[in-house]
């Protein structure tokens, strides 16, 4: 796909140190936007990234009508980059977007923009292993009103940056706290959109736990606080017996990529899987019986991580001596294998660019 391209006079990648790259920071030369008024989308451009002008009365500042992506483009071991899965985010804020009545960008073009602007800046791209580029798309309402209703206007974006290797010290486990006093959302509610509420919603007691020397917040369903429905930034698997528990997809939680990922190899290799509700009475008890021997959490960013240490309650357990599994090791290898073109690729995962 082709789009009006206005190239920046110069690059400002002599300026970034890629040894030293953190999550976030650091955004490539281009940005793709494109406008939408008058019931449509207008027409798409990539500009040198950089400010936007907006008003105080933005519509999205005031009610967060806003919804987002997160997907990751790598250099290809034998060459070309390799975007992961880009049709599965393309979907999933098709979905998001009309939770949050924004209009749909549709799918050809959302993973066609992907590509123009990540063959644009492929320069940026980092090189070493482990590193990547992330892709953030997202649309917002852009009306200057601060009336309550579904805005007119939005602008959709996508930016990228290079990020580090997730892993720096090696693949270590996090540890977890279920929050006694917040839920991050309720059937019916935005738990499976991607938007910026869910994150609100989280920051507080995310940062809680924080301070409590744990990493993040294993949130329980916000109905009976019982059933397990994911961190937050990541959905989180359950190994016991042989068998990988992963809560189901029942509108509370997040449809992640890297879940469904998972859930797809560990079928493949013959793994039992379950898509089932699981109490957090039953994560403790079957940890202290030895019979679940790995909890991980599966998201973009992280690809695989594992839990180590688990608060609930007053009472804190330790899983499989706060070490990396076996599993959660295979599945890190295997899908960051295939992201690089170093393993075969039985689902047609990678989008492979020939630049
Ligand atoms: C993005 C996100 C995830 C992980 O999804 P992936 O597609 O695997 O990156 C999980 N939970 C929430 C709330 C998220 O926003």
């Amino acid at each position: 796909m082709r789009f009006e391209t206005h190239k920046v006079v110069n690059s400002r990648i002599g300026e970034v140190d890629f040894d030293h790259l953190t999550f976030g920071e650091t955004f490539s030369d281009h940005m793709f936007q494109m406008d939408y008024a008058n019931d449509e989308w207008q027409v798409p451009k990539i500009v040198p990234f950089g400010k936007i002008e907006i008003l105080p009365s933005l519509s999205a500042l005031h009610y967060g009508q806003s919804v987002f992506e997160g997907l990751k483009a790598f250099r290809d071991r034998k060459g070309g980059v390799n975007i992961f899965r880009p049709d599965k985010h393309a979907e999933r804020m098709l979905h998001s977007s009309d939770r949050l009545c924004i209009p749909r960008v549709e799918k050809d073009l959302f993973v066609g923009a992907v590509e123009a602007l990540v063959t644009l800046d492929e320069q940026w791209i980092p090189k070493k292993k482990g590193t990547s580029l992330y892709i953030r798309p997202f649309t917002f309402a852009t009306e200057d009103y601060i009336g309550v209703r579904v805005s007119e206007k939005y602008t959709f974006f996508i930016i990228t940056g290079p990020v580090g290797a997730y892993y720096k010290e090696g693949f270590n486990p996090v540890s977890l706290m279920t929050s006694g006093e917040f839920v991050r959302a309720v059937r019916g509610g935005l738990g499976e959109a991607k938007t910026a509420a869910n994150y609100a919603a989280s920051l507080l007691p995310a940062h809680e736990a924080k301070k409590k020397g744990y990493s993040q917040v294993l949130w329980l369903d916000g109905v009976h606080e019982k059933y397990i429905d994911e961190v937050g930034t990541m959905n989180i698997c359950f190994y016991k017996d042989g068998t990988l528990i992963t809560p189901p997809l029942e509108g509370t939680i997040l449809a992640g990529v890297t879940r469904d990922s998972v859930l797809q190899l560990a079928r493949h290799w013959g793994i039992k899987v379950e898509e089932r509700r699981i109490s957090i009475d039953e994560v403790m008890a079957s940890i202290k019986d030895g019979s679940m021997t790995e909890i991980f959490g599966t998201g973009t960013a992280a690809v695989i991580s594992p839990v180590g240490e688990l608060f609930h309650k007053g009472e804190t357990v330790t899983i499989n001596d706060n070490k990396t599994g076996p599993l959660a090791q295979r599945l890190f290898d295997e899908i960051t294998g295939i992201q690089v073109g170093e393993r075969p690729d039985p689902f047609g995962w990678v989008r492979h660019l020939d630049i």
